[in-house]
């Protein structure tokens, strides 16, 4: 009986894998599958008219000036020859029929598989500002390419406005600062993170900003960007203005899947999908887009986690599970680095901002430390500033259940 539902799950020659979003997800999969050995047909559909590449590049390296965007690209020709993948670009798909699994293209045209995997992602937030179209964003190579020439024609000392201190905010400042720019960080909440990390972690956090002598404003209520002959005007609701010779917007990402309306999948903040990343039998979602069922030490929760190393997951654990049949309910433990005001922060986990924290090594003052999330005493996340070392020590404390009490005895960090 096993064995009869396996030969339905694993796929054969004769299948053909149409995956949508030729991003960091969908290379990996199409590298996974034929690690696993699929020797059928691989459709690789994306909107942009770059090859598959890295996105955190963008706002590291390549934004500071010391990478060319190019080394920043994953699927290089050799790699698309190797993969023997049909790999589309400049094709955005506009709907799914899944009971054929045709993908509609923009262009009228349709690609059908007998598997078909949704890896769009998400794309930046945008702000409805009057001058939202001079403002720029980072999330994909366009929007590199429009910020670069928009910096070509600044000064130096050009006065730059960061909209948000979330992740992106913070590493974009950053590197402008590298850059010889006076980024100022406009922060909307009391600060930054403190509704991702919560009200410790954020507050450990906000001295490095200080430190790397850059400018952060918080709890700041912006009512509208402007542009006009002198620059940009960022107009605050207590009728305050910042001059900006130009405006850059961190406020997050949103999941692409309003492609999917009407199609009959489960869409809910993402495309929900089960442990496996099956949103149907052969219908599947990984990577920033999908909102998937995730065994964890607390048990299972429905979450979209918007992570580089949860994609690559995602891609390894779809191409095992539809070559073999062998399933996950393995707990996966998420994983993300941001590289900021000159340190790295790293966590481990999902926690939630209200968790209990407590630092169990280091200091704010120290420049590192490191910290556990619990919630009902269960360590649920681990964050470190400058410690991967101890924070990858620490990492078995997320593969099974640990209480807070027996991490704090066994103190893996220190070793
Ligand atoms: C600037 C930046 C820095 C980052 N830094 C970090 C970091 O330090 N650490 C970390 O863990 N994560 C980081 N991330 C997040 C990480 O890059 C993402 O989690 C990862 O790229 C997700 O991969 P994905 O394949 O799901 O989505 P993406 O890589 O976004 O790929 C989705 C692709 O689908 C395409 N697409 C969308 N809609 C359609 C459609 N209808 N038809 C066809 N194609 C479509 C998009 O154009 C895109 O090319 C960063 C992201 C950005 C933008």
């Amino acid at each position: 009986m096993a064995r009869d539902v396996r030969a339905l799950i694993v796929l054969q020659s004769s299948d053909h894998v149409v995956i949508v979003g030729a991003g960091f997800g969908g290379w990996r999969l199409v590298e996974a599958l034929r690690r696993e050995g699929f020797d059928g047909a691989i459709t690789l559909l994306g909107e942009e008219t770059y090859a598959p590449y890295d996105r955190p590049p963008l706002s590291k390296h390549v934004l500071a000036g010391k990478w060319d965007v190019e080394r920043a690209t994953l699927a290089t020709p050799e790699k698309i020859a190797e993969a023997d993948v049909n790999l589309r670009l400049g094709v955005r798909a506009v709907s799914l029929d899944i009971e054929s699994n045709a993908v509609e293209l923009e262009d009228g045209s349709r690609v059908e598989g007998s598997h078909v995997v949704i890896a769009t992602g998400a794309r930046a937030r945008r702000l409805p500002f009057s001058a939202d179209d001079q403002i720029l964003t980072l999330r994909n190579r366009d929007d590199e390419l429009r910020m670069r020439l928009e910096l070509e024609g600044l000064e130096s000392g050009g006065v730059i406005a960061v909209i948000g201190g979330g992740f992106i905010g913070a590493e974009v400042a950053t590197q402008l600062k590298s850059r010889g720019f006076v980024p100022i960080v406009l922060e909307a909440l009391k600060r930054p993170l403190i509704g991702v990390l919560g009200p410790d972690v954020s507050s450990w956090l906000e001295r490095l900003a200080v430190d790397a002598e850059i400018e952060l404003r918080s709890d700041q209520h912006i009512d509208d960007v402007e542009r006009g002959d002198e620059g940009f005007a960022v107009r605050f609701e207590d009728g305050s203005q910042l001059r900006a010779d130009a405006v850059v917007v961190g406020a997050g990402a949103l999941a692409n899947f309003e492609w999917l309306e009407g199609s009959g999948l489960t869409l809910d903040n993402g495309v929900v999908v089960d442990e496996n990343l099956l949103a149907r039998e052969s219908i599947a979602a990984i990577g920033d887009v999908a909102r998937f069922s995730w065994p964890n030490v607390m048990g299972e929760e429905l979450v979209r986690i918007e992570h580089w190393e949860v994609a690559n997951v995602h891609a390894n654990a779809l191409a095992h599970y539809w070559m073999t049949g062998e399933g996950g309910r393995a707990l996966m433990v998420p994983y993300f680095w941001s590289d900021q005001y000159g340190k790295k922060i790293q966590m481990l986990g999902h926690p939630r901002a209200d968790d209990d924290v407590v630092r169990v090594s280091g200091s704010p003052d120290e420049g590192k430390w490191l910290a556990l999330f619990s919630r009902g005493g269960v360590v649920t996340g681990i964050v470190a500033l400058s410690q991967p070392r101890a924070l990858m020590l620490s990492k078995h404390l997320l593969e099974s259940p640990s209480t807070l009490e027996l991490a704090l005895e066994d103190a893996p960090w220190t070793n």
